[in-house]
């Protein structure tokens, strides 16, 4: 079955205005990153603060032009398509969906908006309703306007927003951080159901590693706007290559609480500035393994496990006897 997204050596760079004007300066925030997301499959993507991942989303939902590469949806470019063909096809949910709804409306017409905007003006009342109560929201909420509701039911409404015409890919930048616990919970269940009955595919973007896990059938790890490893969920959580990944993971013990614990791997030193990344391996100034190779080439892809891809110069392909990359780091 061809991928229903399919990203191809995606790229931006931001130019940014310094004081001296002949001196541009560029900030690598996504870099040659490939991936590919079947119908109604989940891709995690975690990495710390200032990675790439709100740009990476951003791209793939049409909001940002890239400066290099290719976004596909359903076998057609991102970047040709009109801003309605896009949001038939795919929506965003973002962590503060305030900024994306008109003061002036009242909830139950910007609930409508979308279904108007695609000709399905049948029945939107109903469906207005539904939405409303499928994200535990009352429904005399529709009659308020956005600044008479919490901050948590204005996270709903951009939920139930984004179902109501049923595209084919969510992309969800910490669409539920901002959510109690319960009610996250019920967004999950939601979630999965809208996925099962309509084959809906989701990119999830997270600093929570728990809701990933919970939510995704495989995880992308980025680091300074590049993809470091990527996999199955399963194969994240606890067979990890990537050094970077063993980090992250490390200082996020909730991943996988049944996982026994040994030396736990930790983050030394700062992520260097996306506006002067050092050459080489991205992760090369923080890497405890570092070996001279690092500082000079990119590492290459690296098929690791069944799924599983690690750029990284020491990551054995899969198959060859030879011990994994934890061990060389002392575990
Ligand atoms: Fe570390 Fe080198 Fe692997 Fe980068 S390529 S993660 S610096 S060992």
């Amino acid at each position: 079955m061809p991928p229903l997204l399919d990203v191809t050596g995606l790229s931006k760079v931001f130019r940014l205005r310094g004081p001296n004007p002949f001196h541009r300066r560029r900030l690598t925030a996504v870099a040659a990153v490939d991936l590919v997301l079947a119908p109604g499959e989940t891709l995690g993507v975690v990495g710390e603060s200032g990675c790439g991942k709100s740009t990476l989303g951003r791209l793939i939902v049409g909001d940002l032009a890239p400066s290099a590469g290719t976004v596909r949806l359903a076998r057609r470019p991102v970047s040709a398509m009109t801003r309605k063909e896009r949001a038939r096809l795919v929506q965003p949910i973002v962590q503060d969906p305030r900024a994306t709804l008109d003061p002036r409306w009242r909830i139950g017409a910007l609930l409508a908006e979308p279904l108007v905007i695609h000709g399905q003006r049948n029945g939107s009342a109903d469906r207005v309703r539904e939405a409303l109560a499928s994200v535990r929201l009352p429904p005399d909420i529709a009659d308020r306007l956005p600044h008479q509701i919490s901050g948590g039911q204005a996270q709903r409404l951009a939920i139930a927003r984004a179902l109501l015409p049923e595209p084919r890919l969510l992309v969800c930048d910490e669409a539920l951080s901002a959510l109690d616990a319960a009610v996250q919970a019920d967004i999950v269940h939601l979630l999965r159901r809208v996925q099962a009955e309509r084959d809906t595919a989701m990119l999830f973007i997270s600093h929570d590693l728990d809701l990933v896990r919970h939510l995704s059938h495989r995880v992308a790890v980025m680091y300074l706007g590049r993809i470091v490893e990527i996999g199955p969920v399963d194969r994240i959580g606890t067979r990890q290559s990537h050094p970077y990944t063993r980090a992250l993971i490390g200082a996020a013990p909730r991943i996988d609480p049944h996982r026994r614990r040994t030396k736990r791997a930790t983050l030394e030193g700062e992520t260097p500035s996306p506006i002067d990344p050092p050459p080489g391996c991205a992760f090369q100034t923080r890497c405890p393994l570092a070996i001279d190779r690092c500082r000079i080439q990119v590492p290459p892809p690296v098929r690791v496990g069944p799924g599983q891809i690690v750029h990284c110069h020491l990551a054995e392909p899969a198959g060859r006897d030879h011990p994994p990359l934890h061990r060389l780091a002392g575990d």
